[in-house]
């Protein structure tokens, strides 16, 4: 069953995967690291990656129970490995884009849509002691659960008022997408860390140069 898909920014902060877009299909699109460096980082190299995140994410309780389905399903796991990193690189590709002032490329939307859509065929009403909630038709054996509420967790951003405040991060080649929740909206980086803190070093050094240059 799945919740919300805002999440505070610091949960489940201690596992493999760095979480720090603030909203479920940013983290997805995040599985992905130094977009335009020479060395990007991908995060999901196999199935097992993406039960990995969908269970760190709290997306699946029984991930145990996917890795063994994937395993009498080979094919099946890699098929949905395919298409989970096809609706993240389109997830990647509106958001940056958004980001920048841009227009969202239309075969990313197309991608997009084509995830809502088989999202939404199982999306059900669910009574809850108190109202209704959404929740899921999942069978257990259902490798692709998790991209559901991915898809639709974007679909959701793209349509709120929370849209203004997607930024991609300034660090050299991260491209790291995240919400800015900051009340002035200044932030800029993922993760004052890594990326503010290479970039607050490599100032302190060019002014160091500048200090040195000056004073030959
Ligand atoms: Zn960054």
């Amino acid at each position: 069953m799945i919740e919300g898909t805002m999440r505070p920014a610091n949960s489940r902060a201690h596992g493999r995967f760095k979480l720090v877009g603030g909203v479920l299909c940013l983290d997805f699109a995040n599985t992905r690291a130094g977009r335009d460096t020479d060395t990007p980082t991908e995060y999901l190299q196999d199935y097992a990656d993406l039960v990995a995140w969908a269970e760190q994410v709290g997306l699946v309780d029984d991930g145990e129970l996917l890795l063994a389905v994937a395993r009498q399903r080979p094919a099946d796991a890699e098929a949905v490995l395919t298409r989970a990193l096809a609706l993240r690189e389109a997830i990647y590709g509106i958001f940056s884009h958004v980001a920048a002032g841009k227009p969202a490329p239309p075969a990313d939307l197309d991608t997009l849509n084509l995830a809502v859509a088989d999202a939404l065929s199982r999306a059900r009403v669910v009574a809850q002691p108190e109202g209704f909630s959404w929740g899921w038709a999942a069978e257990p054996d259902d490798l692709d659960r998790m991209l559901w509420p991915v898809a639709r967790s974007a679909a959701d951003l793209l349509t709120s008022d929370a849209l203004s405040r997607v930024r991609e991060c300034a660090g050299d080649g991260c491209g790291w997408l995240f919400l800015d929740t900051s009340r002035n909206r200044s932030r800029r980086w993922c993760d004052m860390r890594d990326c503010g803190n290479r970039a607050k070093v490599r100032r302190h050094y060019q002014r160091r140069r500048q200090e040195r240059a000056s004073t030959a």
